[in-house]
């Protein structure tokens, strides 16, 4: 039992049939042959079922299957085609049901009647398909997906799509050999509670919600990063040898709470060479007047991009992270170039551009770059100063205060650019 491909080809052969169905209106194509070319290398129907089609057309041409697939595809009584084409083409399951699924994949799923009769059995679910190939069967069938499906959605409390029970329905007999009732579910401690979909060589393949991701078998397995409900599953490698996997966990409280930042006082070096690269800051931003005004024009609001934390520089023995003028100068013109702790504290002309002169300062300080993995050198994280509440916050008894007029100003931008900080731990910064 696998699944080779990723499960969003199904959603790619009902696009490319829909561009066959318009080149089918235009004159350029019969039903017949749309159909032939979309059955060639399709996995949903089994490749006896495939060919045995090909050689009933051969024996009984194809007029008569032409008009049952166009009652199918553009009549309505879905109940009438299904008979129409059993007459034409024989109790083919398999293409029965691919058909209605390239239909109405929201209502008709593609079965693999000997299959899936077994793996409903697995479920509880008293199914006879084979050889069973009557509308009302099809009817049954399609309501089971659908309890199936309802049952992911209500477990999952997250999108999940019919395909994706039909997909279930796929792998359930890898995993599903020391359980009876239950249906699959693995837990990711990141991701959340998932659907296993899909099995490849050396891929699990897990849907959480609208996304599907892939894990390594070894690393599912060897580090438990699947917590696997039931605690025990079996797959099958090429070979059709059984795997019997337990993963060490038991599924249990999976929220790890974020780790408290520790704020540690800087050392005196440290502070200095940071202090330095502030001031060097400020003298930058003097000289790079072209730059200063192109960003005036150029950015109109915070972005909100995240970047990951560079790499440290050394300086004095120290490693330290660099600041970008640009990104200090569109920070100030952000700001409108206004102190930021009040827009009415005095300022002055800068000579070099004609702006108000006002100082960026970083909220979060650079100097503790090391604590984050994104960076702290974006415009979100940078303030507009006049001179004298720049000197106060660095140097003053009330720093403190000037701190938390800002952060609450500032902490929804922070954390658009992923810079999660308390205001006690920014505080601390600045002790
Ligand atoms: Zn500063
Ligand atoms: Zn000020």
């Amino acid at each position: 039992m696998r699944i080779r491909r990723n499960e969003g080809y199904k959603f790619n052969v009902i696009v490319s049939w829909q561009e066959q169905v318009k080149a089918v209106q235009q004159g350029k194509l019969s039903y017949v042959d749309a159909l032939l070319q979309a059955l060639s290398g399709v996995n949903l129907v089994h490749y006896r079922q495939r060919n045995s089609i090909k050689e009933k057309l051969d024996t009984r041409g194809s007029e008569m299957f032409e008009d049952a697939l166009r009652d199918l595809f553009e009549g309505n009584e879905d109940s009438v085609a299904f008979e129409e084409i059993v007459s034409a083409i024989g109790g083919n399951y398999d293409v029965l049901g691919f058909l209605f699924f390239l239909k109405d994949p929201n209502q008709y799923m593609p079965i693999r009647s000997d299959m899936f009769e077994e793996r409903l059995r697995l479920l509880g679910i008293d199914a006879h398909l084979s050889h069973n190939c009557t509308w009302k069967s099809y009817q049954q069938y399609n309501g089971w997906i659908k309890e199936i499906y309802q049952y992911l959605q209500k477990y999952m409390n997250s999108s999940v799509q019919l395909i994706d029970a039909h997909s279930f329905l796929w792998v359930v007999p890898g995993l599903s050999k020391y359980i009876d009732s239950d249906l699959q579910m693995v837990e990711h401690n990141k991701f959340g509670k998932g659907i296993v979909v899909g099995f490849d060589r050396d891929l699990i393949k897990v849907k959480f919600g609208k996304e599907t991701r892939s894990f390594e078998k070894q690393d599912c397995f060897d580090r438990g990063i699947l917590r696997l409900i039931p605690a025990k599953i079996s797959i099958y490698d090429e070979d059709e040898n059984e795997i019997i996997v337990e993963p060490e966990r038991e599924p249990e409280e999976t929220v790890i709470p974020e780790p408290k930042k520790q704020i540690q006082r800087l050392d005196k070096d440290t502070i200095e060479v940071n202090d330095e690269l502030d001031n060097q800051l400020i003298h930058d931003l003097d000289m790079k007047t072209d730059d200063v005004q192109e960003s005036d024009s150029s950015i109109a609001s915070y972005m909100g991009i995240i970047k990951p934390r560079p790499e440290p520089v050394e300086r004095k023995g120290r490693s330290v992270y660099s600041r970008n003028p640009m990104v200090a100068g569109k920070a100030l013109t952000l700001a409108r170039h206004k102190c930021e702790i009040s827009v009415d504290h005095p300022t002055f002309i800068r000579r070099n551009n004609g702006k108000p002169y006002t100082e960026p300062h970083h909220l979060v300080p650079m100097a503790y770059q090391d604590l984050f993995e994104v960076s702290l050198d974006r415009e979100e994280n940078i303030v507009s100063l006049c001179s004298n509440c720049h000197n106060e916050i660095h140097y003053g008894k009330d720093a403190l205060k000037l701190v938390e007029a800002l952060y609450t100003a500032r902490k929804d931008l922070l954390k658009s650019v992923g810079i999660d900080i308390t205001l006690s731990e920014l505080q601390q910064m600045y002790c």
